[in-house]
């Protein structure tokens, strides 16, 4: 990816890949005095790094833009997969590459006293993107100015608190332009959406984000009813309440039923059907206990309407590599079937860094360019990284499989370097007793 004889042909990155060797040298045995002072220092180099990111991050989109401009690639297809060459350079997801880009942006283009502070050290990341965020609905001009107000001085944002530092900048930007603020709300309501995240012990978040009216009656809705609810004598908590009312709510299923299986599960056959460890695999979640996995299947089983939604089908996996091989497949249809098993097989977005979830089973080698439909050739990946591939210079080839293996493929970028992608290993059983002709390829089951 990042050779090192790429790196010394340029004196630059030679001396901070040296710089970076020194620091992993540094003298541990100083005085307490020093190690203040080094850190100290430290931060500052993390600044002036960010500085510098941010100034590559801007050159390199200008740079792009002006070659594909000279191509003749047309305006609206130009930008495609800048930000994800940027995030796969930082080892990052193609979200945040977005907001790299965006950021180094602003400061480069607009701030140039904030760009100047971070350089000198005398800001950091997070309190520069506070700067960058809350600047982000004013027009040039004003951005500019207010920049110039706060950041041409150091000793403005000595010492403030960040929470201090953004009721400053707001409270400039208000005076600007008291309109753009007003905007502003009203253009973050188009911003109101849903979304979950995996929480630690097989729990997970459901996140809202909503005018705030309405999330303050939800919130008073719920703490209201979970309070007549406990008056009348029952023993969960508030909160237990509130969180199951939302649940039969949304759902229309009382919780203490449970709402029947619908979610994905893979799981080997081994823990499933015996008292085997390895966890399950829940799509869009994760691993889960092979305990609870289990006790969701038998509870789904043991209702009469649910049983009859409750489906297991086999899938079969190489129990040395963990390698997805085949799928039981009832459907007809080609095309549903290998999405499933690209689905099932890949997980989540197989950018590196990327764990978005997948939105497109993409032809790794377009089909246009001959690239068959098929499961070496396909990938799962999200809206993000597929919007990326597309971009003028994008190439991707699947590897040569061997059997068993498990599914790579190699993408280049316009710039010449080239990432691997690896499909994650299937779940495997600790402890495999199976059949001879068997003996290669372990069982699973997916519930859907
Ligand atoms: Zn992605």
């Amino acid at each position: 990816m990042f050779d090192t004889g790429e790196i010394d042909k340029f004196e630059d990155a030679a001396g901070v890949a040296a710089f970076i060797d020194r620091l992993r040298g540094l003298d541990r045995h100083v005085d307490n005095g020093t190690r203040i002072d080094m850190t100290r220092l430290l931060e500052e180099v993390k600044a002036a790094a960010t500085a510098a990111q941010a100034k590559y991050a801007a050159d390199f989109e200008t740079a792009r833009l002006a070659q594909r401009a000279a191509l003749g690639v047309p305006k609206s297809q130009q930008s495609r997969g800048i930000a994800s060459e940027i995030a796969l350079a930082r080892r990052d997801s193609p979200k945040r590459g977005d907001r790299h880009l965006g950021f180094a942006k602003a400061l480069v283009h607009d701030m140039p006293h904030t760009l100047n502070l971070l350089e000198r050290g005398l800001l950091n990341e997070w309190r520069a993107t506070i700067l960058v965020r809350e600047t982000v609905c004013l027009n040039r001009e004003d951005r500019t100015g207010i920049d110039a107000d706060l950041c041409s001085d150091p000793a403005t944002l000595d010492g403030l608190g960040d929470k201090a530092l953004e009721a400053k900048v707001r409270e400039h930007a208000a005076a600007r332009d008291a309109e753009a603020m007003v905007k502003r709300a009203r253009k973050a309501k188009e911003d109101r959406r849903v979304t979950t995240r995996p929480a630690p012990d097989t729990m997970a978040y459901v996140n809202a984000l909503l005018p705030v009216d309405q999330a303050v009656a939800i919130q008073a809705i719920l703490g209201r009813d979970a309070d007549s609810i406990r008056a009348t004598g029952d023993e969960r908590t508030r909160s237990q309440i509130m969180a199951d009312l939302l649940v039969e709510r949304i759902t229309g299923i009382s919780t203490a039923v449970g709402p029947p299986i619908t979610v994905n599960l893979v799981i080997s056959d081994q823990s499933l059907f015996g008292d085997g460890t390895e966890p399950a695999h829940v799509k869009g979640y994760g691993p889960i206990p092979a305990g609870l996995a289990r006790h969701w299947v038998k509870r789904a089983t043991s209702k009469e309407e649910s049983a009859a939604r409750l489906q297991l089908r086999k899938l079969y996996a190489n129990r040395d590599t963990g390698a997805l091989t085949a799928m039981e497949s009832k459907s007809r249809c080609f095309p549903t079937s290998l999405a499933r098993f690209i689905d099932t097989r890949d997980r989540f977005c197989r950018t590196p860094w990327c764990d978005a979830p997948i939105r497109h089973r993409d032809h790794i080698v377009d089909h246009h360019n001959g690239g068959p439909t098929d499961a070496n050739n396909g990938a799962g990946l999200c809206e993000a990284c597929n919007h990326a591939k597309q971009g003028e210079g994008w190439r991707s080839q699947p590897d040569k499989q061997q059997p068993g293996e498990r599914h790579s493929y190699r993408f280049t970028t316009p710039t010449g370097h080239e990432y691997r992608s690896e499909a994650p290993p299937m779940p495997t059983p600790l402890e495999v007793y199976m059949p001879a002709e068997r003996w290669l390829q372990t069982i699973l089951y997916e519930a859907v």
